[in-house]
């Protein structure tokens, strides 16, 4: 479908450094690489292109003129966008503002990396819905300017979903007026370093707001607002996530009430008692505030890890499965799952959890975070459900890339694997690969306190998981990737952001 250059072709041959797989088509500087590129003839510079008239067009009926039949599906064509750079001015025609947004986030990139710009015209549209980062703010928390600056660079990179990691074990960051011991007690601890606070996988202790000298934070309403409105304007969808019933150290510290009815709340510390009605008006009436705060149709309800032990001895759990014929313990978390999905329901919501939801049956509208492996997904793809995947060896960006990095933690994830991850999976027809909504970076923070770090960790493999999501599997190439990785890379730090090392030092460009 596209033309390629035979000066592109021999240019990039002399480039290729390994005998991996051959990029389709070279010479356009852009991450992600677009559907469609045909260079034209002449050349503008970046300078000028900046000053450039847009003639823009909104227009589904325009567009279909210039796809020329090529079907796409309705979220497609909303972000689907024509370009065509010219000496004296700049086409956008798109069906939507979003499609117009994408192609003038192509001219950024093109206008920042090179000083020379080759004419031409560009065709593009996303392979994936869901093309997300997760950053967990809970172990260790960086707050609204990190959250911006990430949020920019995810435009830039055509990502559409920033799923907001905001409670856990180790800190509650987001205002709720209804409960305010969460943020009051539990968003400050004594140690600022995760592994400093929680030994030998028991929570450590929190401090009141305010305690001299202590470590933590968290979002207030006016904070979140602020970063909706940023992400709103760049298109990215921000889905709040609200753990349960496990990785509630933090909820049980500032009301133990709502643990189990055993000594001490049980022996396992993290979990919340589905068998008292008080767990579930608290989380009601948490998720309404969290409804009211956040647009997005999605509520992510953890649902991971939970160990469920305290559940086998407590009195109010045991009752709980007797009223409502319940197996075991797997089956009490399916019932506050299912119960959790009919509140959201009828709050206009629908439900993400971790893959763990599968366990004891799924809720029926439930979206699934596969990130054990691909198999949950599968598993929930075949039972006719959505997956985002997100598995642990391709998307957990807080193992290290490489052993020289500073705290390696978890396997090998290099920028490589990375890039090499396909979520189409073995075993997915055609017919159920609409389930599949698309991928998502997970950043972890246990071991990562500081920004500096957990942007290295973020890039530049955020850059493979960007191209993964929005081109089209025929236009990746990993020879080609590297080259634009290397330039892309070279230009973010320049905006202050710290990527780790893309390639070898020795490598020429
Ligand atoms: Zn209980």
């Amino acid at each position: 479908m596209s033309r390629v250059k035979v000066f592109l072709a021999l240019a990039l041959a002399c480039m290729v450094m390994s005998a991996q797989s051959q990029p389709v088509e070279a010479g356009v500087n852009v991450i992600p690489m677009p559907a469609e590129y045909s260079a034209g003839s002449g050349s503008v510079s970046s300078h000028r292109m900046a000053n450039l008239p847009q003639k823009v067009r909104i227009s589904e009926k325009a567009l279909r003129r210039h796809l020329e039949g090529r079907e796409l599906a309705d979220w497609q064509l909303k972000s689907a966008y024509w370009l065509e750079l010219g000496q004296k001015r700049v086409s956008i025609v798109a069906a939507d503002e979003q499609g117009v947004f994408y192609a003038r986030q192509t001219l950024r990139m093109m206008a920042s990396l090179d000083s020379s710009l080759t004419c031409c015209t560009i065709l593009d549209w996303p392979r994936f819905r869901y093309r997300g980062v997760m950053l967990d703010e809970s172990r260790h928390f960086q707050g609204k300017e990190f959250v911006l600056k990430q949020l920019e660079m995810m435009a830039l990179l055509k990502m559409n979903r920033f799923h907001f990691h905001l409670v856990d074990n180790p800190g509650w960051r987001v205002q709720i007026d209804a409960y305010p011991r969460l943020t009051k007690l539990t968003s400050w601890r004594p140690q600022a370093y995760f592994w400093d606070w929680e030994k030998n996988e028991i929570g450590g202790p929190f401090v009141e707001e305010g305690t001299p000298g202590a470590y933590g934070g968290y979002y207030t309403k006016q904070d979140i607002a602020e970063i909706l409105a940023f992400a709103h304007e760049r298109h990215i969808e921000v889905i709040p996530e609200i753990e349960m019933p496990g990785h509630n150290y933090e909820t049980r510290a500032a009301y133990p009430e709502l643990a189990c009815s055993l000594p001490g709340g049980g022996r396992d510390p993290w979990e919340l008692c589905p068998g008292k009605e008080s767990t579930f008006e608290f989380l009601e009436k948490v998720l309404l505030e969290v409804f009211d705060m956040f647009p997005s149709q999605y509520i992510h309800i953890g649902g991971d890890e939970a160990r469920k032990n305290n559940w086998k001895l407590c009195p109010d759990c045991q009752a709980r499965m007797k009223a409502e014929g319940l197996k075991g313990a797997e089956e009490l978390q399916s019932y506050m799952i299912r119960r959790m999905e009919r509140f959201a329901h009828a709050h206009g919501k629908r439900i993400i959890g971790w893959d763990e939801i599968l366990q004891g049956g799924l809720a029926p509208d439930a979206t699934v975070m596969s990130w054990h492996g691909t198999e949950a997904g599968l598993k929930a793809v075949r039972e006719g459900h959505d997956v985002i995947f997100t598995p642990t060896r391709y998307c957990y960006l807080d193992f290290h890339q490489d052993s020289a990095q500073f705290r390696p933690v978890g396997r090998l994830v290099s920028l490589e694997k990375v890039y090499s991850f396909e979520p189409i999976a073995e075993g997915i027809s055609e017919a159920e690969a609409h389930h599949v909504l698309g991928l998502q970076g997970c950043l972890w923070t246990e071991h990562v306190q500081d920004a500096w770090h957990a942007e290295m960790l973020l890039y530049p493999r955020v850059f493979a998981l960007a191209e993964t999501g929005w081109s089209q599997a025929d236009r990746k190439g990993w020879t080609d990737f590297q080259r634009r990785v290397a330039t892309f890379s070279a230009l973010a730090r320049k905006w202050g952001y710290t990527v780790f090392p893309a390639l070898p030092l020795n490598s020429t460009l």
